[in-house]
Parts: C-alpha cells; sequence; structure tokens
C-alpha cells in the first residue's frame, strides 16, 4: 500500500519559531498547499516551479496567510467533499466491511458543537486504536502521516474552533491549557517526499477533478 512507508516525525533541522495558535495553524497550511501543487505538478508532469525546496516556499505562502492575501479555505469545500469518496478507512485506506464514525477531533474534547464535516469514515482497526487521542500525536506514534486531504480538513476544522474560542492569537501552550480542544504543537512542520505522500484515500487523483485548488 502506498503511504505506509514509516515516517520519522523528526522536527526540521532550522524549524520556524511558531508561538501563537494561528501561527502553527498555517505553517502546516503552507506547508499543505505547497506540497499539494508540487504533487499536481508532478502529475501532470509539468516543470517543478518551487526550485529552492518547499521551506522557502512555504515561507512565502505563509507570508501571504499572514497579511490576508490568502485565505485559509471555507469549511463548506470540504464539507461537499465529504459526503461522497469512495467508501474506503480516511487513516489507513483499507477496505473494511464495516465502517465506523472517527472524529477528527474527538467528540469528548467538544462540548457540545457538532460539524459533520469533523466524522470521518474509519476501519474499525484504526478507530479502536485511536481511541480519542489528538489525531496528530496518534500519527506521530504510528509513525504514519496523514493524508493530505484529511490534514486540510483538519486544519480547517482547528481554525474553526481556535477562531471560535478566540484562541487564535494566543500561545499554544497557552491554549491547550485553557481548553483547546486540539494541540497545535503536534502538527507536521515537516512533511514527507511529495511522491511519498497521498492525497487522500476517499478522493484519488483520476476522479478528483472536482477539487482543484
Ligand atoms: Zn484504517
Amino acid at each position: 500500500m502506498p503511504g505506509s512507508e514509516d515516517w520519522d516525525w523528526s522536527e526540521p533541522k532550522r524549524p520556524r519559531r511558531l508561538a501563537s495558535v494561528e501561527d502553527h495553524l498555517l505553517w502546516t497550511y503552507a506547508r499543505l498547499s505547497v506540497t499539494r501543487q508540487m504533487m499536481e505538478a508532478h502529475r501532470h508532469g509539468r516543470p517543478d516551479r518551487f526550485a529552492g525546496g518547499r521551506s522557502k516556499w512555504a515561507n512565502i505562502e505563509m507570508t501571504k496567510y499572514q497579511r490576508g492575501v490568502r485565505n485559509i479555505s471555507s469549511l463548506d469545500r470540504d464539507d461537499r467533499l465529504s459526503q461522497d469518496g469512495l467508501r474506503l478507512c480516511a487513516h489507513c485506506g483499507t477496505s473494511a466491511p464495516r465502517y465506523q464514525w472517527d472524529h477528527l477531533i474527538p467528540r469528548s474534547k467538544l462540548a457540545g458543537a457538532y460539524v459533520a464535516l469533523n466524522q470521518v469514515r474509519s476501519c474499525p482497526r484504526c478507530n479502536m486504536s485511536r481511541g480519542d487521542k489528538d489525531l496528530m500525536l496518534w500519527h506521530r506514534q504510528n509513525l504514519t502521516f496523514p493524508t493530505l486531504g484529511i490534514l486540510r480538513r483538519y486544519l480547517n476544522l482547528c481554525y474553526f474552533y481556535a477562531k471560535q474560542q478566540e484562541c487564535l492569537a494566543i500561545s499554544a501552550d497557552k491554549a491547550v491549557e485553557g481548553g483547546l480542544p486540539f494541540d497545535p504543537r503536534y502538527l507536521p512542520r515537516k512533511f514527507p517526499k511529495v511522491d511519498a505522500v497521498i492525497w487522500d484515500y476517499a478522493h484519488p487523483p483520476s476522479s478528483d477533478t472536482s477539487h482543484r485548488e
């Protein structure tokens, strides 16, 4: 299965300093966006326009997000995507006779708030193993990397809840202490190579014309 290689979750050699919850979210989002664009270029046999490496370009994207030139995508698009797609486990891509609904942000941490988008199809094995662990902590412990489609959805949800709780501008440490329902410090700051990441099991590239960037 592609993507099943262990990912060691080591930290980048010269990590960018991230303080606020928003910084953490935007930084992972910027890396995701560059990685996604590189994947698309590879897939269509186009030359890579990201000479100099992903970090450099993620820094440029990050500045655009911080200045509001670009925005983190809305929940609506992901909401639409979550309605369809192949019936496969969102975490490991296996097909199981029966699925369970796994919550990207554990239900136990969301007092009352319900967002359909937070639910993904999960095989019983992934669902059991994860329990109500922070999604990124679970991936770290399993040495797996989330698919980019799920990671984007997760970031959008995190952004939504952090904004709702007025936590975007405060430090990640303080926000977690104060009950933020996810831990921004576990978000990936380094991504596997472009050909080792999966876009989305439920929306493989051949059928993904409906959700272009
Ligand atoms: Zn699974």
